[in-house]
């Protein structure tokens, strides 16, 4: 990603624009709630390709590490000047080991095979690298299945020299959209208590979840002993919570983000498509309402910028985003009360979804304000 006035011209678009201040505001709502519920935060960047500048904001807001999925974003943030430990969210692949040992304090695991790689690696380079092993409670994605595995892997963990157990894990609400109801957090718990009575001793950390689990401490019903959680959504974006899962946050700001896009062509057209109707450019058979001729615009963006037209939300009232290729959005502009004509900036917010695509995509720039 590019930024505006270092990089790119000062007219460039598509362009996103970040309220860095706005950002810092919620992500000090979310803090508060979260240090009085006890929980320490991991700060996670993925959703913002690791964009330094929120790292920071996350960095100054007291978070306890700064986590993403992907150790290219970790090595850039440390040139960049962040000094919190990292934590890697993805299970590590054997193949960058080395580079966890080097630059991640601690990791989430849950295969054998990869704390095996890491205890070696660990040993050669004179360091204990911390572990966080993942507990599977049904959403299907990481995580050990089968207690017995789990409590042998910690047994492991515990016993070699060059890895600390640092404590569990679980994530919910990401492949099997399994609510993360008190229930579900409890099953952390339990699978803590029976690690715990094989070891023989407390663990640190209970690593409970992401954004879709903050609702659990915003309704008290968080388990106790659940002391840490990893969280970007809810921090980065004020409006997905209150949006997506039925959580109101009326302190969050929901604009922090807007997405800028160029209007290259106007026309009064059909609204449905003339001739044999076969495939969509993406191969999809895709319906039409007709609704006469209307007037709309073609903007510069598309869904290789973004993957999901319907996660763009127009600012302004009148506009409404109809379809999109990999590079052109089109929009109905009939009932707009502006005259839009080509060359004209038309504005989006943007939910997290959009905004994870927008930030890792070469062609947008991004402006702080
Ligand atoms: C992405 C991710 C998170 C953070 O998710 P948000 O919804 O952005 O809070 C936490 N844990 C893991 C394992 C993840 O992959």
């Amino acid at each position: 990603m590019k930024v505006v006035g270092k990089d790119v011209r000062s007219n460039y678009y598509p362009r996103v624009t970040c309220d860095l201040d706005k950002v810092r505001r919620n992500t000090e709502e979310v803090m508060r709630r979260a240090k009085a519920a006890g929980i320490q935060v991991a700060a996670v960047v993925k959703g913002v390709n690791g964009l330094p500048e929120i790292a920071k904001v996350f960095e100054e807001a007291g978070c306890r590490w700064i986590a993403t999925s992907r150790m290219e974003q970790l090595k850039n943030l440390r040139d960049q000047g962040i000094s919190l430990p990292f934590m890697l969210i993805r299970i590590p692949m054997l193949s960058e080991v080395p580079d966890v040992i080097e630059c991640c304090d601690v990791s989430l695991n849950s295969d054998m095979a990869l704390l095996e790689a890491l205890n070696a690696e660990a040993a050669l380079k004179n360091k204990v690298h911390k572990v966080i092993l993942m507990v599977e409670v049904g959403d299907l994605r990481e995580g050990f299945w089968d207690r017995a595995e789990l409590v042998a892997a910690a047994k492991y963990t515990e016993a070699a020299a060059n890895l600390h157990l640092l404590g569990l894990g679980m994530n919910v609400g990401c492949y099997g959209s399994v609510a993360a109801t008190k229930e579900k957090m409890q099953e952390l718990v339990d699978a803590a208590e029976l690690v715990e009575a094989e070891i023989g001793r407390k663990l640190e950390i209970l690593s409970g979840a992401d954004t879709t689990a903050f609702p659990r401490i915003l309704d008290g019903t968080m388990p106790k002993r659940i002391n840490s959680m990893r969280l970007g959504e809810v921090m980065t974006i004020g409006r997905d919570l209150p949006d997506l899962y039925d959580t109101p946050m009326p302190y969050m700001i929901r604009d922090a983000w807007h997405l800028k896009a160029e209007v290259i062509e106007v026309h009064r057209k059909p609204t449905h498509p003339i001739g044999e109707l076969c495939t969509d450019a993406f191969g999809h058979k895709q319906v039409y309402e007709d609704r006469g001729v209307r007037n709309r615009a073609l903007l510069a963006i598309g869904k290789l910028d973004y993957a999901f037209p319907e996660e763009l939300v127009p600012t302004e009232p009148g506009i409404e985003v109809i379809g999109a290729s990999s590079d052109h959005t089109i929009i109905d502009i009939e009932d707009c009360p502006r005259e839009i004509k080509t060359g004209d900036i038309v504005e989006f917010e943007i939910r997290y979804t959009a905004l994870l695509y927008l930030t890792d995509d070469s062609n947008v720039a991004v402006e702080f304000i």
